[in-house]
């Protein structure tokens, strides 16, 4: 029977090896500051609510445009019309990068309606959105001018328009993104590693639990460099809920992707007035920075690679455990 138990825990060895994602570090500075990307959350929230559509969200626009120029990146926008509105994502990609193969999501309009606001008189006021747009916006531009060029390289920026008027005139959610995917060639899809999402990142007390519908193996990953950062107080190893935001689309495209996203519950001021600066922190726009920065100087440069996705680990199961059953058959017989 000795055979049969090295054996099995040979086979056990090789199934956790595989299981385990790697997360090595690699020694880069981080350049991630906190301060800097709260200033970006101001300044977004000083133009005042931002629907698609509106003056305000145009001039946030060119805003965010210039502050990625300004930091050496090629901006484009993608415009397209929604119920005869004119909408606009902004893509940012680095000099001379060819294909790069991992995107950065956040959406930069804000919600037309605090239709969640306790007072019946505000319910159909724009919200100022600091924590529900500013914030992950906030965070790009922030990773945008401090990441090394080499990681530069690998990655583009994509800040979509039309997220969060769901519900709202007949509005869909999450119809920029969905756009920006809709237009990506087979061959595209097939070129991008992964897909990482924050919105609403910003609370000052944030509790970020695993959204569910998000790619698992990729999600593992994260939350294992946030759990090695210390930031296991932040980044909670615990199950939340399945939330329609910009991260679908791409996952219906097959392209694993994570949404990094307080919401089990949503703060208790999302979609009211009180969607301000004041309910963010420099601290929590640091933890989350410096956690997406570390995983791609990781992986975007190809220091490491990303494990197979949860699909190939669910085949790779089905071949292990007829293998172990053969081998045990086969020892049990020849022994007698
Ligand atoms: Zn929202």
């Amino acid at each position: 029977m000795n055979q049969v138990r090295v054996i099995l825990v040979l086979l056990l060895l090789m199934a956790a090896i595989i299981a385990t994602p790697q997360t090595t570090q690699s020694n880069h500075m981080l350049a991630f500051d906190g301060e800097n990307a709260m200033d970006y959350l101001v300044q977004q929230c000083d133009f005042g609510p931002r629907p698609p559509g509106s003056d305000n969200l145009t001039q946030c626009k060119t805003y965010i445009a210039s502050t990625l120029e300004s930091f050496g990146w090629n901006v484009t926008f993608q415009e397209f019309t929604y119920l005869e509105v004119e909408c606009s994502n902004i893509i940012a990609t680095w000099p001379d990068a060819e294909q790069p193969s991992y995107i950065l999501g956040a959406h930069y309009d804000t919600r037309p309606r605090a239709d969640q606001d306790p007072e019946p008189a505000n319910t159909m006021t724009p919200i100022i959105g600091a924590n529900d747009g500013a914030s992950g916006v906030a965070v790009l531009l922030e990773l945008a001018s401090g990441l090394p060029v080499d990681v530069r390289e690998s990655v583009e920026i994509v800040l979509f328009d039309a997220e969060d008027s769901g519900l709202i005139n007949g509005w869909n959610w999450i119809v920029g993104s969905t756009h920006y995917v809709n237009q990506l060639s087979p061959t595209r899809v097939s070129e991008i590693d992964a897909m990482i999402l924050v919105d609403m990142v910003g609370d000052s007390e944030l509790r970020l639990e695993r959204e569910t519908s998000s790619t698992r193996s990729l999600q593992d990953l994260i939350w294992s460099i946030a759990d090695e950062m210390g930031h296991n107080d932040t980044f909670l190893d615990v199950s939340g809920r399945s939330i329609l935001d910009d991260h679908r689309p791409f996952l219906d495209a097959g392209i694993p992707s994570v949404d990094i996203i307080q919401h089990n519950g949503f703060p208790w001021y999302w979609h009211t007035l009180e969607d301000t600066p004041d309910k963010c922190s420099a601290e929590s726009l640091q933890t989350v920075g410096e956690v997406v920065e570390t995983f791609l100087i990781d992986y975007a440069n190809d220091n490491l690679t990303l494990p197979p996705n949860d699909d190939s680990l669910f085949y790779l199961s089905l071949l292990v455990v007829p293998v172990v059953v053969i081998g045990l058959v086969y020892l049990y017989l020849k022994r007698r």
